[in-house]
């Protein structure tokens, strides 16, 4: 495969961006007793900024910043032994096998700081005993003592066809997947959008219609359009630089979209031309979509209404993938984006998300290969997606194949989802982020919302030039498909 540089795509700016809730979760806690003489000497000791000084008192300590047993200096160096450090009890209650709690927390970290963790906590792999989690680097040599990020790329160009439509060059490797008005609120939805434009990358609006508080970010916005066609007209096709057809879920092969009727606000209901309080079902398949040549014709549809869009064609990942792949190709897409069967919020089923698609590492994979025999790998991009959540996971992807990923549900962890799985019902979302509660919504500020998602993001942006540093690569094009780069725990 040819490595093609990408133009290089400035990184945004990071503002430090605390917790919206008083008290921050995070895996450490330390308490400090009545014996405590506010001395300072914990504020002295602490790498972390953990103790301070708050209007001329001593303050409650930061705890969530603290890395743990590993430091442990200001215990040793309280002279009244006034402080003690425990595992936050929290942490036996939030999250699940996939989305740990070291996960979610290292994730609150990054998009408050823009930074990795220092320390006391997993960042690059959940408990799932598979997938994502099975597989480790095998790197080529030490961080080198002059690593700087900006010396690496990290940009790509999501058309590959040189056919005078957009290019589509992004700052990531990675952009927003369909996350529709309904499943998630307004706010929620114009933060994502915010961001990506930072990172000159996309968000989708999934199947949910295209509202009007978008329209100022229609050249990073990727409109979706799927079985129910919910929301979609020719005038929202042709605001964007990318169309989405959604011919599956990985999270939900075979069962298309439901959006329970406890969401369907009167807005979302005039946003989807529907009835308030109708549950309302995208229904699978496309049934004019039998054969390449009705895909083509899909295809031909969108690049006759907006001469100037990319699309896209979203699939899940049955047996037969990489036949699908080949034949979005020669339907004329530009990007196939493979989603398989980790993604989706806790509104999809489990027994839809643990047992129907591939599992998207034996996806991306098939993929790739295939389009390679075929001869036609350079010509098409390839986008994975289906529960990428780190960036080392973003790595991994791309290391089996892929040239990108689409990532959700570490967008809501960023804003501080804590994987409840409660998203599908109208007041469920204690964050009020996958809630169109008009109340719940205002739980979210999009200005605080859309600096979170552009540090999650800035963290994963260097914790990816550090994998190329000790891979010896410097473009995150020279990683795709390099799966020397990896091992996988149970074939050593
Ligand atoms: S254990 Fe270390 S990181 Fe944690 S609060 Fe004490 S000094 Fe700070
Ligand atoms: S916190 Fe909200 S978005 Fe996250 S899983 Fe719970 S309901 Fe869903």
């Amino acid at each position: 495969m040819n490595f093609q540089p990408s133009p290089f795509v400035a990184p945004p700016e990071v503002i430090t961006t605390k917790s919206r809730f008083r008290n921050a979760i995070g895996k450490y806690r330390i308490r400090r007793s009545n014996a405590c003489i506010a001395c300072g000497r914990c504020i002295e000791a602490c790498p972390h900024g953990v103790h301070h000084i708050r209007n001329h008192k001593l303050a409650p300590p930061d705890d969530y910043l603290c890395v743990g047993f590993e430091c442990k200096k200001c215990v040793d160096e309280c002279p009244q032994k006034a402080l003690s450090l425990d595992v936050n009890p929290l942490m036996e209650v939030i999250g699940d096998r996939r989305w740990t709690p070291d996960l979610l927390v290292s994730t609150w970290y990054m998009a408050e700081t823009g930074e990795m963790p220092k320390g006391g906590v997993e960042t690059e792999t959940g408990g799932s005993d598979g997938g994502f989690d099975k597989l480790r680097f095998v790197y080529k040599n030490e961080l080198p003592a002059d690593f700087n990020p900006a010396d690496f790329n990290t940009s790509i160009k999501l058309n590959r066809k040189d056919d005078g439509r957009d290019e589509g060059v992004i700052g990531l490797p990675i952009y927003g997947g369909g996350m529709s008005y309904g499943s998630i609120n307004l706010m929620a939805i114009i933060a994502r959008a915010r961001a990506w434009k930072e990172w000159n990358s996309f968000t989708c609006t999934g199947e949910g219609g295209y509202p009007e508080e978008l329209f100022p970010y229609d050249d990073h916005v990727i409109t979706q359009v799927a079985t129910g066609l919910f929301g979609v007209r020719e005038e929202t096709i042709q605001r964007v630089r990318m169309v989405e057809f959604k011919y599956a879920q990985g999270a939900k092969p075979g069962l298309g979209g439901h959006l329970l009727g406890d969401k369907v606000t009167p807005k979302v209901a005039r946003m989807r031309e529907a009835v308030p309080g109708n549950p309302l079902f995208s229904p699978f398949p496309f049934h004019s979509v039998y054969s390449v040549e009705d895909h083509k014709k899909h295809i031909d549809w969108i690049k006759e209404i907006n001469p100037r869009a990319m699309v896209s064609v979203k699939v899940s990942t049955p047996s037969d993938v990489d036949m699908v792949a080949v034949g979005s190709y020669f339907a004329g897409a530009h990007i196939v984006h493979l989603d398989g069967s980790y993604g989706g919020t806790g509104a999809a089923p489990d027994i839809a998300k643990k047992n129907i698609a591939m599992p998207i590492e034996y996806g991306i994979i098939k993929v790739h290969n295939f389009l390679k025999d075929e001869g036609i790998r350079d010509a098409i991009t390839v986008i994975a997606s289906g529960g990428i959540r780190t960036p080392a996971d973003v790595a991994k992807a791309i290391m089996l194949g892929a040239d990108g990923v689409v990532i959700g549900t570490s967008e809501m962890v960023a804003l501080e989802c804590i994987r409840c799985s409660y998203c599908e019902s109208g007041r469920g979302c204690a964050r009020g982020i996958a809630s169109t509660d008009p109340e719940l919504s205002t739980m979210i500020d999009v200005e605080w919302a859309t600096k979170r998602l552009v540090n999650m993001l800035a963290a994963w942006r260097t914790e990816l030039c550090r994998i190329m540093a000790r891979m010896g690569m410097k473009d995150i094009r020279e990683m795709v498909g390099r799966t020397d780069c990896l091992r996988h725990l149970d074939y050593e």
